[in-house]
C-alpha cells in the first residue's frame, strides 16, 4: 500500500478540493496548485469580505473540501462559523487538519495594544486582516499553500514547490515595476474609507492620515466628515481611497469640498472583470493611483 501511494496519480488520483474565503486566496492557491487542485472562493472580490451572505450552495462545496483557507483575524467571523458547522466536514473545522489560517504566516499591522473596547470599533480587534494587499504577504500565502498542498498530496510536492518558485520570480519582477511607478509619490498623504490599505500603503510609500469611517466598521457621520474636510484642506490632502462596496456619497462630498478626487481602488481579485489574478490586482490599483497622484498634487 505504501509503495502504491507513493506513485504519482495513484496516491492522490483526485485533485485536492480547496475552498477559500476570498478570491485573493483562491488566486494564490491557483498560482501554486495549477491543475492539481480545484479551488473556489466563498466571497466574491466585489463584496465586502466582512459581510457575506452565506448561500446554501457553499455548504455543498464545503462538505467536499479537503482544505479551507481563511484570511483570519476575525475578517470572516460574521459569516464563516455557521457554514463550517453546518458543513459537518470535520476536516475544515478550526482544529481540523484541513483548516489553514493564512494570517499566521503574514506580516500583520495594527495589532491593538492593551485592552480592546467596543468604543474602538469592532471590526479588527486582532490586527488588520487586509494584509494580502502587500505582495510580500501574497508571497508568504503562496508558500504556505505550496507547503500544505505538498503535505496533503506528497506525490506532487515537487510540482507545487516548482510552481511556487516560478510565482516568486514573476512576483519579484512585478514588484520592481510597481515600486518604480509609485516611487515619485513616496510620503504622499491620503485618506482611506475603511482601514483596508495599511499594508498596501506601507509597502508603496503612501501615508494614511485618516479615515472616512469615524471608527472601523462605523458609517461616516457629518461631524467626522467635516473634521476630515478641514484636516485635508489644512494639510493639502487630495485623495480619498475607497473600496468598491461603500457608498460614495460621503467620499464624493469630501472630494468636492477639498478639490481632490475619489480613487475607487480594488481590494481584491475579482473586484472587477479585468482583475482575474493577483498580479492584475496590483496593476489596476497602482495604475489608477499613479494617474490620480499625478493629477492631484
Ligand atoms: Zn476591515
Amino acid at each position: 500500500m505504501l509503495a502504491l501511494s507513493a506513485l504519482p496519480g495513484i496516491g492522490h488520483a483526485a485533485k485536492l478540493n480547496v475552498m477559500t474565503t476570498t478570491e485573493d486566496l483562491a488566486a494564490l492557491a491557483r498560482e501554486v496548485g495549477g491543475d492539481k487542485i480545484e479551488v473556489d472562493s466563498i466571497a466574491k472580490g466585489y463584496q465586502d469580505p466582512h459581510f457575506v451572505e452565506p448561500k446554501p450552495s457553499f455548504l455543498l462545496k464545503l462538505q467536499k473540501a479537503d482544505l479551507l483557507a481563511v484570511v483570519g483575524l476575525q475578517l470572516e467571523i460574521g459569516w464563516l462559523p455557521p457554514l463550517q458547522t453546518q458543513s459537518r466536514n470535520p476536516k475544515i473545522q478550526n482544529a481540523g487538519p484541513g483548516y489553514l489560517d493564512m494570517s499566521q504566516f503574514c506580516q500583520i499591522l495594527e495589532i491593538p495594544q492593551g485592552q480592546v473596547s467596543r468604543a474602538m470599533g469592532d471590526v479588527h480587534p486582532l490586527g488588520n486582516p487586509h494584509y494580502w494587499l502587500d505582495p510580500e504577504n501574497g508571497r508568504r500565502i503562496a508558500k504556505a499553500f505550496a507547503d500544505r498542498f505538498g503535505q496533503m498530496d506528497t506525490a506532487d510536492a515537487a510540482y507545487f514547490q516548482g510552481r511556487y518558485a516560478d510565482f516568486d520570480k514573476r512576483l519579484a519582477a512585478a514588484e520592481k515595476g510597481w515600486e518604480a511607478k509609485m516611487a515619485p509619490y513616496k510620503g504622499r498623504k491620503v485618506v482611506t474609507y475603511h482601514r483596508s490599505w495599511p499594508n498596501f500603503c506601507e509597502r508603496f510609500g503612501l501615508n494614511v492620515v485618516d479615515y472616512v469611517e469615524p471608527r472601523p466598521g462605523i458609517p461616516p457621520t457629518p461631524s467626522h466628515t467635516l473634521e476630515l474636510i478641514n484636516k485635508m484642506k489644512a494639510e493639502g490632502i487630495k485623495l480619498v481611497l475607497v473600496e468598491p462596496y461603500f457608498d460614495l456619497k460621503a467620499p464624493d462630498a469630501i472630494a468636492r469640498q477639498t478639490g481632490g478626487a475619489v480613487a475607487v481602488l480594488m481590494p481584491s481579485v475579482g473586484g472587477n472583470k479585468q482583475i482575474t489574478n493577483y498580479f492584475q490586482l496590483f496593476d489596476f490599483d497602482v495604475n489608477l493611483l499613479v494617474s490620480l497622484l499625478e493629477k492631484y498634487k
